[in-house]
């Protein structure tokens, strides 16, 4: 009989028995492995001694197979089906199961073989595996940001339901669950979301006409994969952040204030009914996050630097341009009006960010076009994974045929 769960100082977790200590290692799966969360949550993985049941990438299938041979776990998936059979011959002197597409992906969510699912896949395609590991009663460690703003009535409505736990990998959202602990969540005022600001912070309309794909992928602060480094310049991340906040910590939008601080030292702050405000700091490294979403609540040693508030000396608090940013405005108006607005912003922003890093449009119409589903599709309910789909879709036919 189970008398009490704990983790050790490598974060394995220990059954406290009647007749003794049973000491096992976390299971963890990671969809988005070969990306820059997958890879950093395997570091923390590894320096805890985690197990590692499952690993997926888009088509990164080289270093995928690399990660499959060094961590042995039970699945490989990769999503583009073009990479399965080479992949699946690769790995045949192995006993590594191959599995490829959306039926993959859902493999390796509703698997029992994993306490805990880092789903770290870039876009839409995460929204299905968050509610087959829902489903399937496992525990979500959250990156994917979409899932949330695509379908954040289904995903916590479902979560609630099953009594599954997802925990935010969102450097932003870690700081708030932490920022929340031992507090009571009805003395909450509202949250502070800060935002980098992205490499073009007080630059004006007219000085972004001809920004490039480089300008655009130059981040001040964070290292990360492309589409949310151009999510980071339009500042339609902290737009989906928003989103993201008010289904993670059940919000009224005008509980999200957001405030643009350069250094990213704050991750960002809450204030109680008091007007005591509580923030969470640490230098800009996302495996802080990462490990407190899978050693929570414990605080163990992270492989990362530690902060030295002197070597800043000053922290700077600013209020965004919500003029010049539009993808911000769109994606707060999205989600004040509801329905499918916020799946639709996102996907039209997916689509129009893969034009921009295809040279196809320019940088500023990636907010021209965010904004302007908002006026062209009229209010819909999103009550059924059918529904994002379908609004999805029409999204994207949208953006596709406007240019
Ligand atoms: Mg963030």
């Amino acid at each position: 009989l189970l008398h009490k769960v704990s983790y050790n100082y490598q974060g394995n977790r220990i059954f406290l028995t009647k007749r003794g200590t049973i000491i096992m290692s976390k299971t963890i799966s990671i969809l988005g492995s070969t990306g820059s969360i997958g890879t950093q949550a395997i570091e923390v993985a590894k320096k805890h001694n985690f197990k590692i049941s499952a690993l997926s990438a888009n088509s990164n299938a080289d270093i995928l197979e690399k990660q499959a041979r060094e961590l042995k776990p039970e699945y490989v998936c990769i999503y583009n089906e073009k990479y399965y059979k080479e992949l699946k011959d690769n790995l045949a002197d192995t006993s590594v199961k191959v599995l490829s597409s959306m039926d993959g992906l859902c493999t390796i969510a509703s698997s029992k073989n994993c306490d805990t699912l880092i789903n770290s896949v870039v876009g839409m395609v995460g929204l299905l595996p968050t509610l087959t590991a829902i489903d399937a009663g496992t525990e979500i460690a959250l990156a994917n940001k979409e899932t949330l703003v695509a379908g954040g009535k289904l995903v916590t409505e479902s979560a609630e339901k099953k009594g599954v736990r997802i925990l935010p990998i969102d450097s932003e959202h870690s700081a708030i669950f932490q920022c929340l602990q031992g507090n009571k969540r009805e003395q909450l005022n509202k949250i502070i979301l800060t935002a980098s600001g992205g490499p073009f912070f007080n630059k004006k309309t007219d000085e972004l006409e001809n920004v490039t794909v480089a300008d655009a992928l130059n981040h001040p602060n964070w290292s990360m994969g492309n589409k949310i480094t151009i999510d980071s310049a339009t500042l339609m991340n902290k737009g989906l952040e928003f989103i993201e906040a008010k289904w993670l910590f059940d919000l009224e939008p005008d509980m999200i204030e957001i405030i643009v601080h350069r250094q990213s030292v704050i991750h960002s702050a809450v204030e109680y009914k008091d007007f005591s405000v509580i923030a969470q700091l640490g230098v800009p490294d996302m495996k802080i996050p990462i490990q407190y979403a899978l050693l929570y609540p414990d605080r163990f040693e992270c492989p990362t630097k530690q902060l030295s508030l002197t070597d800043y000396g000053t922290l700077t608090f600013e209020k965004p341009d919500y003029e010049t940013f539009k993808c911000l405005s769109a994606a707060i108006k999205a989600i004040k009006t509801g329905g499918a607005y916020p799946c639709l912003v996102n996907s039209a922003n997916e689509e129009a960010v893969k034009l921009f890093l295809e040279g196809k449009i320019s940088f500023l119409r990636i907010g021209e076009i965010v904004s302007s589903i908002l006026d062209k599709f009229p209010y819909t309910e999103i009550t059924s994974y059918d529904d994002v789909v379908k609004a999805d879709q029409n999204a994207r036919a949208y953006v596709m045929n406007m240019i």
